[in-house]
C-alpha cells in the first residue's frame, strides 16, 4: 500500500469514516498483499481471522479506498472479478494467462506515445502496458 496502516486510519477519521476492527484487519492485510486480489479474496482472507465480518463491510471498505485514491482497480483484467491493486506507484503489468498471477513491473515505457491521429479527438489519461505469458509455476505443470 502507498499508506501505512495508521496513515490509513488517520485518513478515514479525517472523512468521518469509522475504523472499525474489520476496517483495521482490512488494512492490515492489503498492506502486505500486492498480488492484486479481488474483492472476494480480500473478504475470504478477513472473513479467516474474522468470522463476523460481513461481505458488504469489506466490498465498502474497497471502494472507500478507491475513492480515497489509496487502492486501485486493475480494469483490463476483470474476468475474474476487480482486482485491487496496492501499488501506488505507476507501473505496469504481467500476467498469466493460466493461474492469473499478476505482477508489477516498474519500468518507464518511454516513447510509447500516440501520434495526434491516433489518438483520435481522445482526451488521453493514462496509459498502462500488461504482458501476458506463462509463469514458471505453470509452464512446470
Ligand atoms: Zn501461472
Ligand atoms: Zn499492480
Amino acid at each position: 500500500m502507498r499508506q501505512s496502516v495508521d496513515v490509513l486510519i488517520k485518513l478515514f477519521r479525517q472523512k468521518d469514516l469509522k475504523i472499525t476492527p474489520q476496517r483495521r484487519v482490512i488494512f492490515e492485510l492489503l498492506a502486505e498483499d500486492d498480488s492484486h486480489p479481488t474483492a472476494d479474496k480480500i473478504y475470504q482472507r478477513v472473513l479467516s481471522v474474522m468470522p463476523e465480518v460481513s461481505r458488504t463491510t469489506v466490498y465498502n471498505t474497497l471502494r472507500e479506498l478507491v475513492a480515497l485514491g489509496e487502492l486501485t482497480t486493475v480494469e483490463d483484467l476483470n474476468e475474474s472479478g476487480t482486482r485491487y491493486d496496492t501499488n501506488g506507484n505507476y507501473h505496469h503489468h504481467l500476467f498469466c494467462i493460466r493461474c492469473h498471477a499478476l505482477i508489477d513491473i516498474s519500468r518507464d515505457f518511454a516513447g510509447v506515445e500516440l501520434s495526434p491521429e491516433e489518438t483520435a479527438g481522445y482526451q488521453i489519461v493514462k496509459s498502462h502496458v500488461t504482458f501476458y505469458g506463462i509463469c514458471p509455476d505453470c509452464q512446470d505443470s
